[in-house]
């Protein structure tokens, strides 16, 4: 649930690492390492920026890159996605292994596991076969020594034949010997000569006979015997990469293309194809990780992982793993709405207030009234209302949720709900996707690159703006609350609005599976891909860090972004108020205009206009359908829910129009950044006009069976 520029994909899709090229005085530093070791945390504890951190795999999607200053230099720091190897299996794979070959980094730190070591050699074996300047960074020591895991980080540093330290990435102190071996590094200080995997006698000839052939070529930064290896594992798009980035096409150099059948046939001779030698690479890297912890790694306890898999029991359980999802969304709801409600009276007092100030000071000023009116009841009204309306429910949601994320309950979520996707020929990983949607859509559809297969990236893709983002999260609870629950405070009502907003999300969710189904049965057919999700150790949450990120990084910037909107949006909705054309002003006519069609769903003109000038951002709906019902009508303050519920019962609405505006709330088209984002993401207008034909489509069905139902009724 990362919201930055970059997880929103505004800025997330430049990480090209072709485009990432140095500049000839940085000096270029890679961070990588497996998912979930702590790499961004590394980072953001060297750079002092705040990338997503988040107890599950995957999160990483694409690069960023920031600058750390150290004693000595000054670096640019650039973190890579997550990934297991450098053998490009996925995107985040191809993205890691393209920038550790091309992107020319002067050093690369690869971050390790410290609980779960051996596997994250195999990384650390790739990229030394790839860069010369490594250092391992043995992160997670904590939770090593809590396990009773011993590292000898003197005897890893001296079979690896590469500098190796160990740190604890939130603990800044431990960050500075990082800093430290990496100056010396960088000065020569510490000379760096890792350990050559040595493979079997046939693929050392081969890969000598080729090289040989390599070393009459400019082959920039790539290292010889590497490419020789890829050359003969025939990996197509990496060597489409390679003569990209060399300039020349390998392959069409006579001698090159000689050595390598010749390499080819003796390996042949030797029963070696191409799959037999991947295969043979991997095992080797697998055995040398292995051979590389004897002696280095001690476990003083033997089960000391006993505790996550009871508690996986409880909460992966066939019988009470739902029953404890839900209940945990309920929790998080019922904290959200109940804690939301007095600052949220508290600051719509004052923002009111202040805009009371405010008139005073124009009428000092003896300012004309329509200057008065635009800057003071248009923009300042509605960027009061959605501050007062969004602020509070955001600044309780975001760090509930993020301490869920932290705790790495998120892959357990994904973990139950792989089987009903997997019925849906989609991928379990969706269900990580749909969390980062509860955030925003477009943090969602980045998110979607966690996904391998293209198909079932797709299907997420598509089906994200089903479930409702931090922007119509108010709306809903706004309209529940007024409708459904009453104004009154206290425990029953706040408990009934979170069972209400609950099976709002679970509709949500349900429609999500059916439109998966359905996709993946017509125009996206397939079958499910496997794939590992991997249930990292639970966590405990650093609770202020949490608390204080998320409130900054994505509170504010959220907010930001709906104030952005909403100032305008406040002046559109003032003017059309204010411009007459004929009988009656503007907002009336589009209203109006609206209205019929807006009927059979069950809504009105004005509801289904907000929606409408709701495009740029979600957050903005219920502030203009109350400007517009306040422009048309005389009521013009609103100190509570029940006073609010008088306009809208003043403006004809009922519990019917409650249920349709909540269900269209639930399914439109997505906000513009959603929208841009899919586009980005899918390369393609086709799905990112599908994306919006298909909710929309399904909300105005839903709504208008809905009112023809209740009309035969009623
Ligand atoms: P990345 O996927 O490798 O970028 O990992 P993150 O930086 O997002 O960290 C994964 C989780 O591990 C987060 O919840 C971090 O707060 C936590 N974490 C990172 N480093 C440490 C550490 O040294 N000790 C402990 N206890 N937790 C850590």
């Amino acid at each position: 649930m990362g919201l930055t520029n970059s997880s929103t994909g505004l800025k997330a899709l430049d990480s090209n690492p072709q485009t990432k090229r140095k500049k000839s005085d940085d000096i270029v530093i890679a961070l990588a390492g497996n998912p979930n070791v702590g790499k961004s945390t590394v980072f953001n504890g060297l750079t002092g920026m705040n990338q997503h951190t988040g107890n599950w795999p995957g999160k990483t999607v694409a690069s960023a890159d920031g600058i750390c200053v150290t004693e000595n230099n000054r670096y640019v720091l650039v973190d890579i996605p997550g990934t297991y190897s450098l053998m490009a299996h996925s995107v985040e794979e191809e993205v890691a292994r393209n920038y550790l070959c091309f992107g020319e980094p002067d050093a690369v730190i690869v971050v390790c596991d410290a609980t779960c070591l051996e596997r994250n050699l195999n990384l650390v074996l790739q990229t030394i076969e790839i860069s010369k300047n490594v250092i391992v960074c043995v992160n997670l020591m904590d939770e090593a020594k809590r396990k009773k895991i011993k590292i000898n980080l003197n005897l890893l540093s001296k079979k690896l034949g590469v500098p190796v330290i160990s740190t604890v990435a939130h603990k800044k102190s431990s960050l500075k010997t990082l800093t430290d071996t990496l100056d010396k590094v960088i000065s020569k200080e510490i000379v760096v000569s890792p350990l050559k995997i040595e493979y079997p006698e046939i693929i050392e000839s081969a890969i000598k006979n080729i090289q040989q052939c390599l070393m009459g070529y400019n082959l920039k930064n790539l290292d010889s015997r590497w490419l020789s290896l890829k050359l003969l594992d025939d990996d197509q798009s990496l060597i489409k990469e390679v003569n990209n980035y060399l300039g020349f096409d390998l392959l069409k150099e006579k001698d090159i293309k000689k050595a390598v059948n010749e390499s080819k046939e003796y390996l042949n001779k030797n029963n070696i194809n191409a799959d037999k030698l991947k295969d043979m690479v991997v095992s080797i890297i697998v055995k040398t990780s292995e051979d590389i912890c004897n002696g280095v790694i001690t476990y003083e306890k033997k089960n000391y992982s006993s505790v996550d898999r009871n508690f996986d029991k409880i909460l992966t359980s066939k019988y009470i793993g739902y029953p404890i999802m839900l209940l945990m969304l309920m929790v998080i709801f019922w904290l959200t709405i109940t804690g939301a409600n007095y600052p949220s009276a508290i600051l719509s007092d004052f923002l009111f207030w202040i805009q009371d100030r405010l008139t005073d000071i124009f009428m000092y000023f003896n300012a004309p009234d329509w200057l008065h009116g635009a800057l003071v009841l248009g923009v300042y009204r509605v960027l009061t209302w959605v501050v007062s309306v969004m602020l509070p429910p955001m600044a309780i949601f975001f760090p509930l949720f993020t301490l869920l994320e932290d705790s790495g309950y998120l892959p357990r979520v994904a973990y139950n709900l792989d089987k009903p996707f997997k019925c849906c020929s989609a991928c379990g990983k969706q269900s990580l996707t749909m969390c980062m949607g509860f955030g925003c859509n477009a943090a969602g559809v980045v998110g979607c690159r966690i996904i391998d297969s293209p198909r079932e990236r797709l299907l997420a893709i598509l089906t994200n703006n089903f479930v409702p983002c931090n922007g119509r999260f108010p709306t809903i609870i706004t309209i529940l609350t007024m409708f459904f629950v009453g104004s009154s405070v206290g425990i029953k009502s706040s408990l009934l609005s979170s069972i209400l907003l609950t099976l709002v999300i679970l509709l949500g969710i349900l429609t999500t599976f059916a439109v998966t189904k359905i996709l993946s049965r017509t125009i996206l057919k397939g079958v499910p891909s496997s794939y590992t999700l991997e249930l990292p150790p639970y966590r405990k949450p650093q609770v202020g860090k949490v608390i204080i990120r998320s409130i900054f990084d994505r509170t504010l910037f959220v907010l930001g972004r709906a104030a952005a909107v909403a100032a305008p949006a406040g002046l559109v909705i003032w003017l059309m108020a204010n411009i007459t054309v004929g009988e009656a002003n503007l907002l009336t006519h589009v209203s109006e205009f609206l209205d019929p069609f807006a009927k059979i769903m069950g809504l009105d003109g004005v509801i289904l206009m907000a929606f409408i000038l709701g495009f740029p951002a979600n957050e903005i709906v219920i502030p203009i359908i109350i400007m517009t019902y306040l422009a048309k009508g005389t009521i013009v303050g609103i100190e509570s829910v029940s006073e609010m519920k008088e306009i809208f019962l003043q403006n004809g609405w009922t519990w019917l129009t409650a249920v349709n505006t909540i269900i269209f709330s639930l399914m439109h088209w997505p906000c513009s950044t959603t929208l841009i984002t899919i586009k980005k993401e899918t390369g393609s207008f086709k799905w990112a006009a599908l994306s919006a034909v298909i909710p929309t489509v399904l909300g105005i069905t839903f709504c208008i069976i809905i009112t023809a139902i209740a009309k035969i009724f009623i």
